[in-house]
C-alpha cells in the first residue's frame, strides 16, 4: 500500500473542567471508582415484539425504507403466505398490514409518545373577534426529558460523545476548536453550574434546539409545518450531521393564521411571538428541574452518571432568530449595531441588559423599538430557564447567511444587476447567456452538480447555491470589474474556512483576513451604483462567526442544513404517505413508528443480534452449511487500513488501483495504443528513479543502457480510487472520503473522459505547495524484480507564474506538452480544472466533454470541496 504521508501534528493536550467531571456512579447516584466496569445490561436474544429476526427486518424494510402502502403490503404478505402453504405450511410473517403496524407500535425500547397541549389567547374576546383569538392552538410534543434520557443512553454514541467540557491545545498558545464541548461556552456555563457544590462530579449535557418552518406542496395546494428538533451538544458534530438518531423531532409548533387583512396587524404578530415562546417554554419544561439538581441517567458507555442540563445553542434562520431574540426585524440578535451600522460588530446583547432596557423604558415601547431594536412585550422562552441567554445561544447559520444569503441572494444577484446596468439590454442578455454557458461547460468532477441550463432555474435550493459556489468565479471574469471577482473570492474563502470541522488560531486568523478583504472589496458594488448601502442582517452576521467558533466549536455541527435535511425524514416523507387529510396526526404516528424501529435496531444491534446478513444468521442458528456470507466489506479495506486516530503519522491520502485490471497488454501493443513508441524507455527510466532514489542523476538524465531492463506484460486499468481524510465533508467512516478517478476512452455519452489529479512532486513550501497537475492517460501496473509498481501515465500541466492569479486567487495551469510516468503514491487526489475563457464566447454547441482539450490555460479550482480548499495552496 502506498501512502501520501505527512508528519503528524504535535500531540494535543486537554484541560478538562475541574468540577463537572462526569464521575461514574451507580443507579442510585452513589459515586463508584473510575475503574469499575459498567453494570451489566440484558444481552439475551429477545426479538419481542417481533417473532424473529426475519420478521423485524421485513417490517423495517417495508415500513422505513420502501414505504410500502397498506394495499401492497397486504398483497405481499398474501403471496408469502401462499408460498409457505405450498411448501408445507409454517408461520406467516404478519397477518396483514394492521398486524405489522401493531407489532411496530408494541416496541418498548425507548418509547417517547407524542402528546398534545393547547394554548389560547387570553385577552378580551368579543363576538366579532377573529378566530385566532377564540380558538385554541394545538401543539404536539414529545417529553423533552424522556427524549434527552433516551439519547444519553444510546450506545451508538459511545466513542462519539464528550463527557466533559474541555480546552484542547496543540501548542502552548494554540487552541483547537472542534465539537461543542471544546468551546468557551460549555466551559463558562460549567463554571456557573459548579458554583453549586452539589453539582460537582455531574455530567454537563446541553440540549441543542433547531426550528425551521417547511412547506410541503402538492398540486392542490400546500401545507406548512413548523417542527422543533432536539439534539445534544455532547454528540460530536459530524455524528449530529450524519446519524439519523442524533437529531430527533421534538415538537410541531402551531402556525397561527389570520385573515389576510389582519395578518400585518401588530396585535396578531405579537400574539404569534408570544404563542411561540410559551410553547417552547412548555415543551422544554420537563428538563427544568434537572438544570439545577442532577439526575442519574445511563450513558452511551453503559455507566450511570449524574446529569445536569443546560439549554444549549439554538439553530434557526434569520426570521426565526428575530422571533427568538424578541428583536425588531432588521436588527442583529447578537449585538446592538444599528441597522444603518451593520458593517461593524456592536456592543453585545445579553439577557440582563435587555431586561434592564425593558424595565427602564416600560412606558416608551417606541423608544425601545427605534433605539434598541427590542420588542417590548415578547419574553424569550429562555428567560424561564436557569443561566440561559437567548442572545448568546443563537448560532451562526451558514446555510442561510452565507450560502443562500450573502452569496446567492446578494452577490450573484448584484453581479446580474451590474451587468444589466452597464451594458445595452441586448448585450447584457448575451453576456448572461455566455456566463450560463461558461458554467455549463466546466469539466466533470466527482460530486459536481451539472448546470446544463446554466443558472437559470426557478426553484433555488441550498444545494443549488452550494453547487454554484464551486463554478461561479471563473464564469464572470472579464464581464465585471476585477474587484468584484476579488470580492466574491474573499467571500468564498471565508465560507470554505467557516465550514471546516476543526479550527485553530491560524484558520480563525485566515477567516478574519478573508472577511476584511470582503469588506474592503465590497465597496465596488457601491462605486458602480449597484448598492447604496450594506445594511443587511444576514451579511452582518458574518462578523460574529469567529467569536462563535471560539464559543461553540465548529459551526458544521450547528448549521441549519442539519434541520433542513431532517425535514425529509420527519416531515416530507411522512406527509407524502399520509392521506393528506388531517395529515399531522398520521405524520406523528409515522414518526413514532420510525423512532421505535430505530430504537429496536439499536437495542438488537447492541445485543449482537444483527450480526451478518439475515440468511446467514438464520442458517447458522439452524446449523445449515453451505451458505457463504457475502463479503459486505469488499473494497472497504482502505477504510479499515487507515489508522487516523493513531499518534503516528497521519495518513493524508491513498490512491489505489482496483483489484481487477481492465485488460493485460504486451509492452508493444500498449505503446501502439497510447501512441507512445518510447513506452519501454519511459518505464525503464521510471524504474531508475524508483530504485536509485536520491541518486545525483534523475531517470530522465540517466543513460538508457544503465536503466533496469523491462519487457514484461502490463496490466491496464480504467479507474483508481483516492481515499483521503476530509472530515469537513459528509464523509465515510472516521472522516474518510473516497472518490473514483477515471481515464476512459469512451464515457457514458461516447466522449473520452480523462480526469485530472494533483501530484505531489516537491515540498509544501515550493510553488503551488509542491504540486503539479496531471491528466491521466492510463493507469497501469507491472512487475519488476517481484515488486508490483502501480503507476499512471499523465500529461503534465504546470503553473503559470509563481503565484496565483491576483483576480480569482486561483492558480492557473497550462499543459506543457510533456508526459510522465509516475508512481501512484504521488497522486494526492482528483482535482478540477476550469478553462480560462478569455475574450472568446462559448459556442452554443460546445460540449463540456471537450473542455479539457479546448483551452490553453485552466484555473485550478479550489472550491470543489472543503478538502480541495484546504489542500491547494493559496499563495
Ligand atoms: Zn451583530
Amino acid at each position: 500500500m502506498h501512502r501520501h504521508v505527512k508528519p503528524a501534528a504535535p500531540r494535543s493536550t486537554f484541560h478538562y473542567h475541574p468540577h463537572l467531571t462526569a464521575r461514574k456512579c451507580d443507579s442510585e447516584g452513589n459515586y463508584i471508582p473510575s475503574t469499575s466496569p459498567p453494570p451489566p445490561r440484558d444481552n439475551s436474544e429477545d426479538w419481542t415484539p417481533f417473532a424473529d429476526r426475519p420478521s423485524f427486518e421485513f417490517a423495517e424494510l417495508v415500513f422505513e425504507k420502501m414505504e410500502t402502502s397498506a394495499g401492497d403490503l397486504d398483497r405481499l404478505l398474501k403471496i408469502y403466505a401462499a408460498k409457505t402453504l405450498l411448501d408445507g405450511g409454517g408461520d406467516r410473517l404478519f397477518d396483514n398490514h394492521d398486524d405489522l403496524y401493531a407489532t411496530i407500535d408494541a416496541i418498548q425500547h425507548g418509547d417517547v409518545p407524542w402528546k398534545t397541549f393547547r394554548v389560547s389567547y387570553r385577552g378580551p374576546v368579543t363576538a366579532d373577534s377573529p378566530s385566532w383569538q377564540t380558538e385554541p392552538f394545538v401543539i404536539h410534543a414529545r417529553d423533552a426529558y424522556a427524549v434527552a434520557k433516551q439519547m444519553i443512553g444510546n450506545p451508538d454514541f459511545d466513542g462519539k460523545w464528550d463527557y466533559r467540557p474541555f480546552e484542547e491545545y496543540t501548542g502552548p498558545e494554540n487552541r483547537r476548536w472542534c465539537n461543542l464541548m471544546s468551546g468557551q461556552w460549555a466551559m463558562s456555563k460549567a463554571d456557573e453550574i459548579a458554583c453549586d457544590p452539589q453539582t460537582h462530579g455531574a455530567m454537563f449535557v446541553a440540549p441543542v434546539l433547531g426550528a425551521d418552518k417547511t412547506v410541503v406542496s402538492v398540486q392542490t395546494g400546500h401545507s406548512e409545518f413548523h417542527p422543533l428538533y432536539m439534539s445534544l451538544g455532547n454528540i460530536h458534530g459530524d455524528v449530529r450531521r450524519a446519524h439519523r438518531d442524533a437529531v430527533i423531532p421534538l415538537a410541531f409548533l402551531a402556525i397561527p393564521k389570520a385573515p389576510r387583512e389582519h395578518e400585518d396587524e401588530e396585535q396578531f404578530r405579537r400574539f404569534c411571538k408570544q404563542l411561540y415562546h410559551t410553547s417552547i417554554a412548555k415543551i422544554m419544561s420537563p428538563l427544568k428541574s434537572a438544570m439545577t439538581t442532577p439526575e442519574v441517567m445511563r450513558c452511551p458507555d453503559g455507566h450511570f452518571r449524574r446529569v445536569i442540563f443546560q439549554l444549549g445553542p439554538f439553530i434557526a434562520d434569520y426570521p426565526e432568530q428575530v422571533y427568538l431574540a424578541g428583536i425588531v426585524s432588521g436588527w442583529c440578535p447578537k449585538c446592538l449595531a444599528r441597522p444603518s451600522e451593520l458593517d461593524a460588530i456592536g456592543e453585545p446583547r445579553f439577557r440582563q441588559h435587555t431586561e434592564q432596557l425593558k424595565n427602564a423604558y416600560r412606558d416608551q415601547p417606541g423608544h425601545l423599538w427605534d433605539t434598541w431594536g427590542v420588542v417590548d412585550d415578547v419574553t424569550p422562552f429562555t428567560d424561564q430557564f436557569p443561566r440561559a441567554d437567548i442572545h448568546e445561544m443563537i448560532t451562526p447559520d451558514i446555510l442561510h447567511q452565507l450560502v443562500k444569503g450573502t452569496f446567492k441572494d446578494h452577490l450573484v444577484s448584484w453581479v446580474e444587476v451590474y451587468i444589466y446596468a452597464h451594458n445595452e439590454p441586448k448585450e447584457a442578455k448575451a453576456i448572461m447567456d455566455d456566463i450560463d454557458r461558461r458554467i455549463a461547460v466546466v469539466p466533470g468532477f466527482p460530486g459536481l452538480r451539472r448546470f446544463p441550463e446554466g443558472r437559470n432555474f426557478k426553484q433555488w435550493t441550498g444545494n443549488d447555491s452550494k453547487a454554484l459556489m464551486k463554478v461561479f468565479l471563473p464564469a464572470i471574469v472579464g464581464y465585471v470589474p476585477d474587484q468584484m471577482v476579488q470580492c466574491i473570492a474573499a467571500l468564498l474563502d471565508f465560507s470554505y474556512l467557516a465550514r471546516r470541522s476543526a479550527h485553530e488560531s491560524s484558520t480563525l486568523t485566515a477567516m478574519t483576513k478573508a472577511l476584511e478583504r470582503f469588506h474592503a472589496t465590497r465597496v465596488i458594488f457601491e462605486m458602480t451604483g449597484v448598492r447604496s448601502d450594506f445594511a443587511l442582517p444576514r451579511q452582518h452576521s458574518l462578523v460574529h462567526y469567529v467569536q462563535n467558533i471560539q464559543r461553540f466549536g465548529s459551526l458544521n455541527g450547528l448549521c441549519s442544513s442539519i434541520t433542513e435535511s431532517k425535514h425529509i425524514r420527519a416531515v416530507k416523507r411522512p406527509w407524502r404517505r399520509s392521506s393528506k387529510y388531517k395529515a399531522l396526526d398520521q405524520m406523528l404516528r409515522t414518526n413514532s413508528r420510525l423512532l421505535k424501529l430505530a430504537n429496536a435496531r439499536i437495542e438488537f444491534g447492541r445485543r449482537g443480534m444483527l450480526k451478518g446478513d439475515v440468511l446467514h444468521y438464520v442458517s447458522k442458528q439452524l446449523g445449515v452449511d453451505g451458505l457463504d456470507e457475502e463479503d459486505e466489506n469488499e473494497g472497504d479495506d482502505a477504510f479499515d487500513a487507515i489508522d487516523i486516530h493513531g499518534n503516528a503519522d497521519v495518513v493524508q491520502s491513498i490512491t489505489e488501483l482496483p483489484r481487477r485490471q481492465a485488460y493485460v497488454s504486451s509492452l508493444q501493443s500498449l505503446a501502439r495504443e497510447l501512441g507512445q513508441p518510447d513506452l519501454q524507455d519511459i518505464i525503464r527510466r521510471f524504474l531508475w528513479d524508483q530504485l536509485y532514489h536520491g541518486d545525483d542523476i534523475a531517470g530522465d538524465q540517466a543513460p538508457i543502457d544503465a536503466c533496469p531492463p523491462f519487457s514484461g506484460s502490463i496490466r491496464v486499468y480504467r479507474t483508481a480510487t483516492s481515499t483521503f481524510y476530509a472530515p469537513s465533508e459528509l464523509a465515510g467512516p472516521g472522516g474518510m472520503h473516497r472518490e473514483i478517478i477515471r481515464s476512459v476512452a469512451s464515457w457514458y455519452d461516447g466522449y473520452q473522459r480523462r480526469d485530472t489529479v494533483l501530484i505531489q512532486t516537491g515540498d509544501d513550501g515550493d510553488r503551488m505547495g509542491g504540486m503539479l497537475v496531471g491528466r491521466i492517460q492510463v493507469f497501469l501496473s507491472f512487475v519488476h524484480d517481484d515488486e508490483r509498481y502501480p503507476c499512471t501515465l499523465v500529461d503534465w500541466l504546470i503553473p503559470c507564474g509563481n503565484r496565483p492569479d491576483p483576480v480569482t486567487g486561483m492558480w492557473k495551469v497550462s499543459p506543457d506538452g510533456t508526459r510522465g510516468l509516475i508512481h501512484l503514491s504521488s497522486v494526492v487526489r482528483a482535482c478540477h480544472l476550469i478553462g480560462v475563457y478569455g475574450e472568446t464566447r462559448i459556442p452554443r454547441d460546445f460540449r463540456f466533454a471537450y473542455a479539457l482539450d479546448s483551452f490553453d490555460c485552466f484555473y485550478l479550482n479550489r472550491y470543489t470541496d472543503y478538502h480541495a480548499h484546504e489542500t491547494i495552496a493559496s499563495t
